[in-house]
């Protein structure tokens, strides 16, 4: 199943990636926002699949994923997991971590996956993310249940400043990430089960067409699965829950000489068996 948030209205895609509003076709029992089907994400999908099963294409209409909102839009909590590929962490300097690296975004960075991003001065870049968006509570879930807590996956940016990042005694992982429109994902959620192997995927992304990162997920050090039984042996993770994964190398602090995002870039991301997503960029 693939969702998508269009018009703040929850929308189910078919397979020719047209759209049925999921409030009109529920008669209101699901939706109309995206963010109120992840507290009863079982319910929703039995509905979804039955529906889909019911109704022939005439009831989808075509819709403009170029307008898509975040799919989980206002999350309670939003992971990120740094250094979380060898490459990267090799690229970066730093040993690769014995457990992994966890800070937020805060939320009100979360934008859409066309969005255009305003660049802040300083040192903006790009770090392409298998994003993971939590179905079900989950506390103490064992790494063989992990993906049956998971609502969907879709594509993420961790756009990320530099210069902020690193400055003071403590590294600002969290605010660098967070100004505004820092966290492009989507355009759409699509169910672990549409993916031959949900544990490995190409990722990767292209900046104004050079291919800067590229990449499986099967080269994390911690999978999807090891991230979500980690995290939820410690807190509590909620329906709607973002978890940005972390990303491979190719970054752009770790180019010779550096290299950041500016007003010209045009950033396109990809996950396979999700789609793509293009950031454009201008100057405050
Ligand atoms: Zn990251």
């Amino acid at each position: 199943m693939r969702i998508a948030n269009i018009d703040a209205r929850a929308v189910l895609l078919d397979e020719a990636g047209r759209g049925l509003d999921i409030a009109a076709a529920s008669d209101g029992e699901f939706g109309p926002s995206i963010h109120g089907l992840y507290g009863r994400w079982d319910e929703f999908a039995a509905w979804a699949r039955a529906r889909r099963r019911a109704v022939g294409p005439g009831a989808y209409r075509d819709i403009d994923l170029g307008r898509a909102l975040p799919p989980s839009p206002t999350p309670a909590q939003v992971f990120a997991v740094g250094l979380n590929y060898a490459d990267h962490a090799g690229e970066s300097g730093v040993e690769p971590p014995a457990e992994p690296a966890v800070f937020t975004k805060f939320a009100t960075c979360l934008t859409g996956a066309d969005a255009r991003v305003v660049l802040p001065a300083g040192t903006v870049d790009w770090e392409v993310e298998l994003v993971v968006v939590i179905g079900r509570r989950a506390r103490d879930v064992d790494e063989a249940d992990a993906w049956d807590h998971v609502a969907g996956l879709t594509i993420g940016q961790d756009l990320s400043e530099r210069t902020l990042q690193h400055t003071g005694p403590m590294p600002q992982f969290s605010l660098a990430k967070s100004y505004e429109g820092f966290g492009p994902m989507g355009p759409v959620l699509v169910t672990p089960d549409e993916f031959p192997d949900p544990d490995d995927l190409a990722i990767g992304c292209r900046l104004n067409g050079e291919a800067v990162q590229k990449s499986r997920t099967k080269h994390m050090i911690f999978p999807v699965p090891v991230l979500i039984a980690k995290l939820s042996a410690v807190t509590t993770l909620l329906p709607g829950d973002v978890i940005f994964s972390g990303t491979p190398s190719g970054v752009g602090a770790a180019q010779n000489p550096p290299r950041f995002l500016g007003p010209d870039d045009t950033l396109v991301s990809f996950v396979e068996g999700v789609g793509v997503m293009t950031q454009t960029f201008e100057r405050a």
